[in-house]
């Protein structure tokens, strides 16, 4: 058996709607503007810029129903994000062959500190602070791609306390699922246990604690949570 100088920390794992057996995580990526009006409200052309990524940890995916409110910040905002899950990888994926490589899907958020994200834009430094901590990545159960095929169109809507905020369709994504995981797979090779947040509609916003956050993706799935 082997052994570890210091304890390792336990696998990531996720659970599935309609079985005990959990999705293990690899790694997770993110995509950037992938929707025209959201890369608009951030003050982008989406015309002029195409989307990118940017990775979150696996351990900042959250199944628990809670986001606590993060340090260092006075500014966290909801991104409503369609997830998905990958069975298997490779690099230079075909788009036509790519969603062969999708075990299932799921409904994410995308919090970030805003306010930090801001900066480092500003100053031309890494993400990794306002994006990447503990906790924010809240998601629901995954769901197989053999129950829900592969949605191309349906409503990815956010309601806060009750009110709706984000609302777009799947349809509106710039990079669709194929080609998001084509584009990844020049860059990275990909692996069954990554999974891929694929970009935000229009309506990001300040969450506070005491905020119940619904999020909803038609056909796929929908997930509530508290920010305490
Ligand atoms: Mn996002």
């Amino acid at each position: 058996m082997t052994e570890f100088v210091v304890s390792p920390s336990p696998r990531v794992a996720l659970p599935v709607v309609g079985s005990a057996a959990l999705f293990p995580v690899r790694r997770v990526y993110c995509v950037g503007r992938n929707y025209a009006a959201h890369a608009v409200e951030m003050g982008h052309d989406p015309d002029r810029e195409p989307p990118f990524f940017f990775q979150k940890n696996p351990d900042d995916l959250d199944p628990s129903g809670r986001f606590a409110y993060p340090p260092m910040t006075a500014d966290v905002h909801h991104e409503i994000e369609l997830a998905v899950a990958l069975r298997s990888g490779g690099r230079d994926i075909a788009a036509r062959d790519a969603l062969a490589h999708v075990w299932g899907y799921g409904v994410a958020l995308d919090m970030t500190r805003r306010d930090l994200q801001g900066e480092a834009k500003k100053l031309g430094r890494p993400w990794e602070v306002g994006k990447a901590f503990e906790g924010s990545a809240p998601v629901s159960p995954l769901i197989s791609a053999e129950a829900v095929g592969h949605p191309e169109r349906g409503a990815v809507t956010l309601h806060v306390n009750g009110e709706l905020r984000q609302q777009g369709d799947l349809d509106q994504m710039i990079w669709k699922t194929p080609e998001i995981i084509a584009e990844l797979s020049r860059f990275f090779r990909l692996a069954a246990g990554d999974v891929i947040l694929t970009g935000t509609p229009a309506g990001v916003g300040p969450v506070a604690r005491g905020d119940v956050l619904e999020g909803a993706v038609e056909g796929v799935g929908a997930l509530r949570v508290e920010v305490v």
